[in-house]
């Protein structure tokens, strides 16, 4: 997402945030990471309408870490009751008393007040939080964005729902770990900036009133002019519903070597690595490209070409695809020409198997060895 679209979707926030009991009035200042905790676990799986009354009772009665982990189990029970997952409020509660142990202990993390006293707290780290009981990568991920201001991406099913829509990603990310990772990579993009926070909670805020499962209110919506789904009115296509049928993927993967021995890395206008250097490759005949294709003429000048050689085919799956790809070899008769975008890279020949790290990239090089 850009800075441009980051913006409006910032002020857009600032004027349609709804009055909750656990977001302060002011939007920039680091939330209770105690409050955060509490409420992002109660609202797993429970609407905010439900989880308002339920946060505000507990808070009253479990004001922090200290309070809850005296009370028993069936006091804890009691003010759960009615939202259900129990296993959720049994695990605060043991994180609540693993925290004020620690809280006891010098080795581990622990705050002063402001009278100098230990008290118990929760860490700030992804792999602390992630280590305590019942707290998962979305809820760290929240504790670390929304109360400590960390650059720490979220991805929640608001937020799968908008990138969805926004890029027309017609799969899942829990159909594969390519696929989680490419959700996971637009969701760091959204935090690569100042005020990270508030573009994570923002989206959760727009996934939740605007960008909603159905009818999705894009007329109103601050992404909408860079949103592919509601561009190409197809809003109803994404997400795609659980049950995806695997799609056939031919293509054509380009390996460019230059007379000094480089290859030519691409980055942006692929279809399956938007967001990192790749090998250029594109949708093609089932049967191999003969000759230069056409789109290689996008990256390299067609009089520079030595030769041009298919030199093998390799399956793969990404996301939904079953891919069937071939390699084709152009080498090039002249040094690797300067760069003329931040989009092209010549990679040292030495060094590609280290540079691109997708397994896609790395099989289509593994052809060259045999060259
Ligand atoms: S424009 Fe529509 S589909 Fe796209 S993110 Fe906004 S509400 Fe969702």
């Amino acid at each position: 997402m850009d800075a441009q679209t980051l913006k409006k979707l910032r002020e857009w926030f600032k004027k349609n945030a709804a009055e909750l009991p656990w977001r302060p009035a002011d939007l920039d200042a680091p939330r209770d990471p105690y409050a955060v905790w509490i409420s992002e676990t109660m609202l797993q799986q429970t609407q905010v309408s439900t989880v308002r009354d339920y946060f505000i009772r507990w808070m009253k009665r479990f004001p922090n870490i200290e309070t809850l982990a005296k009370a028993s189990e069936e006091e804890v029970f009691r003010y759960w009751q009615g939202l259900g997952y129990y296993s959720r409020a049994r695990n605060i509660l043991k994180t609540a008393k693993q925290l004020v142990s620690d809280c006891h202990d010098p080795c581990k993390g622990s705050r002063n007040d402001k009278r100098g006293e230990r008290k118990a707290a929760l860490p700030s780290t992804r792999k602390e939080l992630e280590a305590l009981p019942g707290i998962g990568a979305y809820t760290a991920g929240a504790i670390l964005s929304l109360a400590y201001h960390q650059r720490e991406a979220i991805l929640d099913g608001n937020l799968v729902r908008i990138f969805s829509r926004l890029y027309a990603l017609d799969f899942l990310p829990t159909e594969s770990r390519d696929a989680a990772e490419i959700y996971w990579n637009y969701a760091r993009e959204v935090v690569d900036s100042p005020k990270a926070y508030m573009h994570n909670e923002a989206l959760m805020e727009l996934g939740r009133t605007v960008c909603k499962v159905k009818n999705p209110d894009c007329i109103n919506c601050p992404l909408r002019s860079s949103c592919c789904a509601a561009l190409e009115n197809r809003t109803t296509e994404f997400p795609p519903s659980k049950k995806h049928i695997q799609k056939d993927w031919h293509g054509t993967v380009l390996v460019i070597e230059s007379a000094d021995h480089k290859i030519l890395a691409v980055h942006g206008g692929q279809k399956f690595f938007k967001n990192q250097f790749t090998l250029p490759h594109f949708e093609s005949p089932r049967n191999a490209t003969a000759g230069l294709p056409a789109q290689a003429e996008h990256y390299i000048d067609a009089d520079k070409v030595q030769s041009v050689e298919n030199i093998g085919k390799f399956r793969h799956s990404i996301t939904v695809h079953k891919m069937e790809c071939y390699v084709l070899y152009i080498r090039l008769n002249g040094k690797a020409p300067a760069p003329t975008s931040s989009e092209i890279m010549w990679v040292k020949r030495g060094q590609a198997q280290d540079f691109f790290a997708s397994s896609f990239c790395l099989k289509a090089l593994s052809f060259l060895e045999k060259t």
